[in-house]
């Protein structure tokens, strides 16, 4: 395998990490992610390919990426994902790759998932209340992503993630049933900041419930939650476990507690953009670069310089923060 220097920025920081969207379409509507109606998505011809993906990956070892992850809009509205995993997974240096889906077809498509290859997947239930989860994602489907966390348990995932958005106003009511079903199934619960990157632009710092809020309500309920494992400067999510061994909990806050100064990933956007940072105002097109025959060289420089370009944090706690153009389901989260 031949080896490039790493994918550092003028920060030191070293990535190796890829996320990769696949779609921006989705299934469902999450109020905190989408428009309600009348969503403008990708014409088919701009998605990149699954050879496009492949070769893009394969062009990143050498850099060093070794993590990638799939994600979207909803990912398993893909047509025939599982063929992707498989191209992925034959690229020799890779050593992990996840998903990132919303569930609801998750008991369709998990064996076939499983059979290509997949280990790691995180499912996105922000309420164990159907009626809630309904406000929130303003569409039925609760019974489906359960029946499909249940049939991932069957045919072989293990150590599943469920991710949570945490909402001031919305989801308080959720903390003790998810401690409950983190200390029951084994499964650990990452409760994630609600960010600034709605459709609908109706975020507000005072919309956020912080991960020290919901460690106290834990606290009182089941007792101390204690830090665990190695501390991984580039893990986004601080990971506890109860003082009693059952159960984990995990937090990606990263609107009070920002982890920019480790940062380790990029991402590959649906229409084959390379952003540097969730929050970047710039991209790089990579598209263009791989249908205009564009060599692997010119390929890696441009993700190179695009890696060099990144800021150093993304400032949601300042006042000249800007968001950007493009939420959540067309970035690829
Ligand atoms: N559709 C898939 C899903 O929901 O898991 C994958 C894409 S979704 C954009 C990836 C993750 O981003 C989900 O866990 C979702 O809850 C989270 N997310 C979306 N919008 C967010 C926001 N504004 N703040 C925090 N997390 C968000
Ligand atoms: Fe769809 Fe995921 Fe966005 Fe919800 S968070 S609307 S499931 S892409």
């Amino acid at each position: 395998m031949n080896r490039e220097l790493p994918l550092v920025d003028t920060f030191g920081r070293v990535h190796d990490n890829l996320r990769i969207s696949v779609t921006d379409r989705c299934n469902i509507r999450c109020f905190y992610c989408m428009p309600a109606e009348n969503v403008t998505f990708l014409p088919k011809p701009q998605l990149l390919t699954f050879e496009e993906i492949t070769r893009f990956v394969r062009m990143t070892i050498p850099l060093g990426v070794r993590k990638i992850r799939l994600t979207g809009g909803e990912p398993l509205v893909r047509q025939n994902l599982e063929v992707l995993v498989q191209q992925l997974r034959d690229v020799e240096g890779i050593e992990d790759i996840g998903l990132t889906t919303n569930g609801i077809l998750l008991a369709d498509q998990a064996e076939r998932l499983y059979r290509a290859g997949l280990r790691r997947l995180n499912v996105s239930l922000d309420a164990l209340d159907p009626v809630k989860f309904k406000q929130i994602t303003r569409r039925e489907g609760f019974e489906k992503v359960i029946e499909g966390l249940t049939t991932a348990r069957e045919v072989g995932f293990e150590k599943i993630k469920i991710n949570a958005v945490s909402m001031r106003g919305i989801t308080e009511s959720e903390i003790i049933p998810f401690g409950r079903l983190a200390r029951e199934t084994g499964m650990e619960i990452r409760f994630i900041e609600f960010m600034p990157l709605d459709a609908e632009r109706a975020w507000e710092r005072d919309k956020v419930l912080f991960a020290s809020e919901i460690i106290d309500e834990l606290a009182r309920e089941f007792g101390p939650l204690l830090p665990v494992g190695e501390y991984d400067a580039h893990a986004p999510a601080s990971e506890y476990q109860f003082a009693d061994g059952v159960g984990r909990i995990g937090f990606i806050a990263s609107v009070s507690q920002p982890f920019c100064g480790s940062c380790n990933r990029f991402r590959l956007t649906a229409d084959g953009k390379i952003r540097n940072c969730l929050f970047s105002l710039e991209e790089t097109d990579i598209k263009s670069l791989l249908r205009g025959n564009a060599s692997d060289d010119e390929i890696r420089l441009a993700i190179r310089q695009s890696i060099w370009d990144k800021k150093e944090g993304h400032e949601i706690n300042a006042a000249k923060f800007i968001r950007p153009d493009r939420p959540m389901h067309s970035i690829g989260g």
